[in-house]
């Protein structure tokens, strides 16, 4: 594990565990003796950030036949099978995922470009209807898909909503409170209360939702 020393013109020392690294954030003139004395006062904290990070990583999504995924706060078992047509079939415990010639990298490909044809026979609508009601429909530019690191949306600041196709392994819940979130964007650019509060009146569980991405985000990404 990679540790990575920040002096700055801090008060104190800080810990942080980024993806792949240790940051020690600390003011200017600490001594080395110092910095290593506050890493090991905190080696538990480290020791089971580090644990949460592997458990995760273990987690993350992997398409071999007999792995699994979360669908829909579903855990379905994997199975891929040779077809001559790539198609995705959910079934009460399993996802079927077909086509030709396949394993887990083509089966990364036809699952995407099912997400991808989900996300547009959803997102668009739903978020028009939204902008619509809150009366905001002259400021949305429009609505594309793409899968950014660790973002499930953006909305830019000339109106242009980004989704991360992903969403779609979510519950309807979670992608709701998604489409929520851009589209009141359109109202307040920003995460201010005021912000919060026209979320709030939309999807007044936004809360849970923000929790299950939280804590389930990282076993959706492929
Ligand atoms: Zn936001």
């Amino acid at each position: 594990m990679e540790c990575q020393l920040q002096r700055s013109k801090r008060k104190s020392l800080a810990l942080h565990v980024r993806h792949d690294r240790v940051e020690v954030r600390a003011p200017l003139h600490t001594s080395t003796a110092d910095v290593l004395r506050f890493l090991d006062k905190h080696q538990h904290w480290l020791a089971r950030k580090l644990g949460e990070r592997i458990k995760k990583a273990a987690e993350h999504l992997s398409l071999h036949d007999g792995g699994q995924i979360l669908y829909k706060a579903r855990k379905l078992s994997v199975c891929l099978e040779n077809a001559p047509q790539p198609s995705v079939t959910i079934e009460p415990s399993r996802i079927l995922i077909r086509g030709p010639a396949m394993s887990s990298n083509k089966a990364e490909v036809v699952l995407k470009n099912w997400l991808i044809a989900q996300a547009k026979g959803w997102l668009p609508q739903r978020t028009l209807a939204l902008a619509d009601y809150l009366g905001v429909n002259d400021r949305l530019a429009g609505v594309v898909f793409r899968k950014t690191r660790s973002k499930w949306g953006h909305c830019t600041a000339k109106g242009m909503i980004q989704y991360n196709w992903l969403i779609m392994l979510a519950p309807d819940g979670v992608i709701d409170y998604m489409i929520c979130h851009e589209v009141c964007h359109l109202l307040h650019m920003n995460h201010s209360p005021q912000y919060w509060q026209s979320v709030a009146k939309i999807c007044p569980d936004y809360k849970r939702y923000v929790g299950w991405l939280k804590q389930h985000e990282h076993e959706l990404w492929f």
